[in-house]
């Protein structure tokens, strides 16, 4: 059985995937037995995927809609206040997305 100060040092590799199988059935093993681990597992591959800009997380369908409908606020105060998007476009001659 695996001591915290064992994973710890073996993290770095098993989040590497370049970890022996056997060592990382055992790794697997105590995060999924050691609370402590689990969350220092889970924060580094988060920190991880944001340096590596890999796959986004995912963002909850609430956060998401929230963040549409703020977007969709703010863009028509835009045109409300007569800032066209659509004239600001082809005056910079930027591609419209
Ligand atoms: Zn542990």
């Amino acid at each position: 059985m695996l001591t915290c100060k064992d994973f710890l040092r073996e993290m770095s590799e098993y989040l590497d995937d370049s970890v022996d199988p056997r060592l990382r059935a055992e790794l697997e093993l105590h995060v999924s037995q050691c609370p402590n681990c689990f969350v220092v597992v889970d924060t580094t591959k988060r920190t991880l995927q944001v340096y590596k800009g890999m796959q986004a997380q995912e963002v909850p369908a609430g956060v998401k809609s929230r963040l549409m409908a703020a977007i969709e606020k703010k863009m028509a105060a835009r045109r409300a206040r007569g800032c066209n998007p659509a004239t600001d476009q082809s005056s910079t001659g930027q591609a419209p997305r």
